[in-house]
């Protein structure tokens, strides 16, 4: 794979939000220096919607990999995943490693936004712009561009599902490598 940052953020949120899914982390611990620490409070009840987010999550990765290459080994349950997709890709063309790195950089944003962490699509630029000035609108369950100018036609902020903007972030991404050797 061209991008390991890619998976290996994708692995990093994943494993806050297993830990959040079986009550040993809450939402909103993520951030300070609690790591290594016990929790104070009581541990939550498995929270069975993230539990079902992390298998679906799981399944699409593995049902991609797996159409390309029927032959790559048993993939890992938890974060590790993302190892063996990377792992497993290696013989991929261009367009289909394109295709699954956004899905792994994708799914590294939704495990960080169910896990409480809105901060995280600041990182990746706007589609439409190029700006950063990403913001998570969770009504819509879609990153609002916060520049007054990057509008749409009808004159409203424009918006882009999760998926359209790790596949702009990937692409930017690619293109950087393209233009650096
Ligand atoms: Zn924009």
């Amino acid at each position: 794979m061209g991008d390991a940052d890619t998976s290996t953020t994708a692995a990093a949120h994943m494993r806050t939000l297993r830990e959040i899914s079986s009550g040993t982390k809450r939402r909103g611990d993520i951030i300070g220096p609690s790591r290594g620490t016990k929790p104070v409070h009581a541990p939550a009840p498995i929270d069975i919607d993230l539990l079902d987010h992390l298998i679906a999550t799981r399944s699409e990765v593995i049902n991609f990999v797996r159409r390309y290459n029927p032959d790559a080994g048993t993939a890992p349950i938890n974060e590790a995943i993302y190892q063996w997709m990377e792992e497993s890709s290696e013989d991929l063309d261009d367009g289909r490693r394109m295709a699954l790195e956004a899905i792994a950089y994708r799914q590294g944003l939704e495990h960080a936004l169910r896990a409480g962490n809105r901060k995280a699509i600041r990182w990746p630029a706007c589609p439409g712009c190029d700006c950063f000035g990403l913001s998570w609108n969770a009504a819509l369950q879609k990153a609002a561009c916060l520049n007054q100018r990057c509008l749409t036609d009808e004159g409203l902020q424009s918006t882009w599902d999760l998926r359209q903007v790790a596949q702009h972030y990937i692409a930017t991404q690619a293109r950087l490598r393209r233009t650096a050797t």
